[in-house]
């Protein structure tokens, strides 16, 4: 039998991390939180090291664990949502920490469900972390495109989307916001088509906009990405799907971005892309990597993707950038992008789950999710109430600067100093 605590940084002059490896415990760290245990037979020891080492512990919110600690991801609340009975250790919205028993463990892992995951949680480590990147000097070339970031067409774009009522992908509305958004991308001066897509025995489309770069050999590609398409989940196929932050937020934002570069002829290639099929399961960007050809695959110098970019989770504006391993440069310049041109929070993660930046992932091409801070979870996804009520225009103005920042610094071989 195990016990453990919940440190939390506000209630601590060092930050938990340090106290918990001070105190040769068992650590996990989401955020400002850190879960610490031991064997309940070492407890003692391990509080009265605690209070040697001046770490206050709350006794009375130490507990015996049942089971063990698992790590779950998960969309909006959909996993607290179908399991209420899962004893929750630590929440940050879509990052939760749970004292799983051996039975339950083996009943969640038998559910295939594509809004949550649980896995082992890794010892001694930061699953997610508020990371303080320094501010640069920011390059003139790139402060003109970021003032450039407009609320009022951004508004446009997400009104225009949320007006479709659904965009669930198998549905005529759906096909009529991918032309929609084709057309915008095509009077910006894109190249677009339409790629169809399986879901199941149904079709659906990615838009995928092109523009070529100056350079006349050697370019990169930059991918910027979102999912067009909405659900709703509670109330069937047919019925409203306003996806206001659950997508149009993000699909706003590519159109948005699209529209200040295409003011900024560029030296290296930049595609835009909207997903259709995400809500069923990732389809429309699992089959557009598997369909990548080998000579576009490897010139892809990154992927940004934005998916709930515009629902205020925590006290202060706050990105959460999910990458992994191979996009660790990526979230750097992101973080650096973030500190320099915007007023973001910047959390960041490297267990990427369930939105289209998973398939790149897959396949070690760097990409990164850029979402709202996870301090709580937008409930409202995937229903009717997903509306634009609840959108935050100024947090999702930030991400898409901080977004555009960075691909103008990959797309421009003139800017460097990111
Ligand atoms: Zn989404």
């Amino acid at each position: 039998m195990e016990r453990y605590v919940v440190l939390s940084d506000s209630s601590e002059k060092r930050s938990t991390e340090e106290s918990a490896r001070n105190l040769g415990a068992h650590w996990a760290r989401l955020g400002d939180k850190t879960v610490v245990w031991t064997v309940s037979e070492e407890w003692n020891a391990f509080v009265n090291k605690a209070r040697r080492a001046g770490i206050y512990l709350d006794q009375a919110e130490s507990r015996k664990l049942e089971g063990q600690l698992y790590f779950i991801i998960q969309t909006g609340r959909a996993f607290q949502d179908a399991h209420p009975e899962i004893r929750i250790v630590i929440e940050k919205g879509r990052y939760l920490v749970a004292d799983l028993l051996p039975e339950e463990v083996r009943r969640l892992t038998e559910i295939k469900d594509d809004w949550w995951t649980v896995r082992p949680l890794a010892m001694d480590s930061v699953i997610m972390e508020i990371v303080k990147p320094v501010a640069r000097a920011a390059v003139t070339r790139v402060k003109a495109n970021i003032e450039a970031v407009s609320e009022s067409t951004y508004s446009s774009y997400l009104i225009s989307l949320v007006n479709f009522l659904t965009r669930y992908s198998l549905s005529s509305q759906y096909s009529s916001a991918a032309e929609w958004a084709a057309n915008q991308l095509q009077s910006l001066g894109y190249q677009v088509k339409l790629h169809p897509i399986n879901i199941g025995e149904g079709s659906s489309y990615n838009v995928v906009a092109d523009r070529l770069g100056s350079e006349s050999e050697s370019r990169k590609l930059v991918l910027i990405i979102a999912h067009l398409d909405s659900i709703n989940i509670r109330d069937g196929a047919n019925a409203p799907a306003p996806g206001a932050d659950d997508n149009a937020s993000g699909a706003a934002g590519v159109l948005e971005i699209a529209r200040v570069l295409a003011e900024h002829p560029s030296n290296h290639d930049l595609r835009l892309i909207l997903f259709g099929g995400e809500e069923e399961g990732l389809h429309g960007s699992k089959q557009y990597v598997s369909r990548l050809p080998e000579n576009e695959r490897t010139r892809i110098s990154a992927v940004i993707n934005m998916d709930m970019v515009a629902t205020l989770n925590t006290a202060s504006q706050t990105v959460l950038l999910e990458g992994a391993p191979v996009s660790k440069t990526l979230m750097e310049e992101l973080a650096g992008a973030a500190a320099t041109y915007t007023s973001l929070i910047v959390q960041i993660s490297k267990s990427p789950f369930g939105s289209d930046h998973v398939p790149f992932i897959d396949e070690l091409i760097p990409a990164v999710l850029t979402i709202e801070g996870t301090d709580s979870s937008n409930i409202n996804i995937h229903t009717a109430n997903d509306t634009l009520d609840h959108i935050n225009y100024g947090l999702a103005l930030d991400i898409i600067r901080m977004n555009l920042a960075v691909a103008l610094k990959l797309l421009d071989t003139n800017i460097s100093g990111l």
